[in-house]
C-alpha cells in the first residue's frame, strides 16, 4: 500500500515537472494516455462501465498517474448527477474519457447524451475508444477543440437536443479557462434556471483562483455546495468539487 502510494506520488511528479508539455498538449508527453487505452481494451469487461472506471483507477494507482477525476472525487459527481438527473449535459475537458464514462453510465433519460470537448486529437481517439469499451459511444458526442472557438457545436448540439440549454455542466480542463467559459456559457443562454454546475479542482492548493472567487462573490447566482476530499490518486494533497445550481435573475 505504502509503495502504490509511493509510486502514484512519483509518476504524478513526473507529469507536474513536464507540466509544459501537459499544459500545451494536454498529455504527460511519455505516452502513459496511449498506454492506458491499450490496458483498458485488454483489461475492462466490454460494455461494462463500471469496469473500465474500476480498471483506469488501478491503473492509475498502480502504473502512471491520471488527472482523472478519480475514486475519491467522483462519487461527488456522481451524486451530483443523482441530483440534477440531466438530460442534455456538457463537459469541458474530456482528456481519456473517465467522466464521460462516469457521466454518461448514469444518463437515464430518454434521448440522454453528453457534450464533452477535448483539445487534443489523441486525447480525443482515446477517450472515444474507452468510451466504445464502456458500452456508452451512443451517449457521448466528443468534439476535437477548445469550447469557446467550438461555439457553434454546442449551439447545433442543443438543437438536436431540442433544448435550449444544458442541464448540466462539468467544468474540468484549463483552470484559466473555468471563467471565461462559464461566462460564454451564461451570456449564450446556455445555462437555465435549475441547472447544475460542477466544477472538479476547486481546493486550496491548485485551481482557478479566479472561478473561485467568482462562485464566492455570486451567491444569487450560483447556490454552491463545496465538496472536501483529496486529489485524484493523491490521499495527502487536498481538493474539493463545488456543485452549483444556476439561478437566473428574477425580473422586477
Ligand atoms: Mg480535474
Amino acid at each position: 500500500m505504502a509503495f502504490t502510494a509511493l509510486s502514484t506520488t512519483f509518476m504524478f511528479l513526473k507529469a507536474a515537472m513536464n507540466k509544459k508539455e501537459l499544459l500545451t498538449t494536454g498529455q504527460a508527453g511519455d505516452g502513459r494516455e496511449k498506454a492506458l487505452l491499450d490496458h483498458v481494451v485488454t483489461t475492462a469487461a466490454k460494455g461494462n462501465p463500471l469496469s473500465v472506471l474500476n480498471v483506469m483507477d488501478t491503473y492509475a494507482k498502480t502504473s502512471s498517474w491520471f488527472m482523472n477525476i478519480g475514486d475519491d472525487k467522483g462519487p461527488i459527481l456522481d451524486k451530483a448527477l443523482d441530483k440534477y438527473n440531466p438530460r442534455v449535459v456538457l463537459e469541458l475537458g474530456t482528456f481519456c474519457g473517465y467522466s464521460a464514462v462516469m457521466i454518461a453510465s448514469q444518463l437515464h433519460n430518454e434521448g440522454s447524451k453528453l457534450l464533452s470537448f477535448e483539445m487534443n486529437p489523441d486525447n480525443c481517439n482515446i477517450a472515444r475508444q474507452i468510451i466504445e469499451h464502456a458500452g456508452l459511444s451512443s451517449k457521448v458526442i466528443v468534439v476535437e477543440g477548445k469550447f469557446n472557438e467550438r461555439l457553434d457545436e454546442a449551439k447545433n448540439f442543443l438543437e438536436e437536443m431540442n433544448s435550449r440549454h444544458f442541464d448540466f455542466v462539468f467544468i474540468d480542463h484549463w483552470k484559466d479557462r473555468y471563467t471565461p467559459d462559464y461566462l460564454l456559457l451564461k451570456e449564450n443562454a446556455m445555462l437555465g434556471n435549475g441547472s447544475g454546475v460542477c466544477a472538479d479542482n476547486m481546493g486550496p492548493i491548485m485551481g482557478p483562483a479566479d472561478f473561485k472567487k467568482y462562485v464566492k462573490t455570486h451567491p444569487e447566482e450560483l447556490e454552491t455546495s463545496e465538496f472536501k476530499s483529496s486529489a485524484e490518486y493523491l490521499w495527502w494533497f487536498p481538493d474539493s468539487v463545488t456543485v452549483s445550481t444556476f439561478k437566473l435573475p428574477t425580473k422586477l
